[in-house]
């Protein structure tokens, strides 16, 4: 059984509710608009906004939706980064390149913003995309993030640092020129300002909030991202014999003062975003 789920404005929803009118079974859950049974798949559209499709074999049916919708994919690169709500652990950017011909396999895995996954989920796809996918991965690790805030780097100017050069090695993989879709973070008149020191500074690119339902290549990445970023969390928990727990929440309040106390500044330094309030708001 094949799942995938696609964001859709309120004007497609209600246009797919008029396609699927005569393929309509009953379904009593008020979130939805409709639910449609077509070629032995289940076609569930959701008054938030989402289309689930379930069944054996979804690309073909994916294929007419779009067709409908008048929706042509394309390639691009996308990029995204994870880590920047969590006190541990690094900062990971990835951009992602993916193909027109490249888009059923992901939406045959589903892939989708990493934010709406399981740990579990993400571990059982990424490498699999990883492998498949041109990308270039950024790590860094909390030292040099902590490196940076003392230099007087706020987190949009490495943000804005890391996406430029993934941006930059991905597409110089590349031949062919391919639209770049940047998950927005800033506004692009402060992004390129951020980039302003730099000398090679990627220019053409798109900026959109909840980019990841804009372009796969967007949930592409940020699988990948996430994928290296609980690889890291996994490595920085097995040196310090402690579960760094995920988040900026109370666990982590404790969590840092666990290390703290049990390990030193020093090693607190190695795995912690110190400007944190998680630890800044202590008396360590
Ligand atoms: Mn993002």
């Amino acid at each position: 059984m094949k799942h995938y789920t696609m964001s859709v404005t309120e004007n497609e929803l209600e246009k797919l509710n008029k396609v699927y009118q005569y393929h309509q079974v009953e379904d009593k859950n008020p979130y939805l608009l409709f639910h449609a049974k077509h070629n032995d798949i289940d076609i569930l559209g959701y008054k938030t906004g989402k289309v689930l499709l379930q069944g054996a074999e979804i690309t073909h049916e994916l294929v007419a939706i779009k067709t409908h919708l008048n929706k042509e994919d394309y390639a691009a690169i996308g990029s995204d980064e994870v880590g920047t709500g969590d006190v541990f652990g690094p900062i990971v950017v990835c951009s992602a390149f993916v193909n027109k011909s490249e888009i059923p396999f992901l939406e045959e895995l589903n892939v989708r913003d990493s934010k709406n996954m399981s740990d579990q989920q993400i571990i059982d796809i990424a490498q699999i995309i990883a492998k498949k996918l041109v990308h270039s991965l950024l790590i860094l690790p909390p030292s040099k993030y902590n490196k940076l805030v003392k230099d007087g780097y706020n987190l949009n100017k490495i943000k804005a640092l890391l996406h430029n050069q993934a941006i930059i090695k991905t597409s110089s993989k590349l031949k062919e020129n391919v639209p770049v879709i940047l998950d927005q973070f800033c506004t692009p008149q402060l992004y390129y300002n951020y980039l302003k020191d730099e000398t090679l500074v990627f220019r053409d690119i798109e900026f959109h909030t909840k980019a990841e339902s804009v372009h796969l290549s967007v949930a592409a990445a940020s699988i990948i991202a996430r994928y290296a970023f609980l690889v890291k969390m996994k490595q920085y928990s097995q040196k310090l014999g402690m579960n760094l727990p995920k988040g900026a929440g109370k666990e982590v309040d404790e969590a840092v003062k666990n290390i703290f106390d049990k390990k030193g500044v020093k090693n607190l330094n190695l795995v912690t975003k110190m400007n944190f309030k998680n630890v800044t708001k202590q008396d360590l």
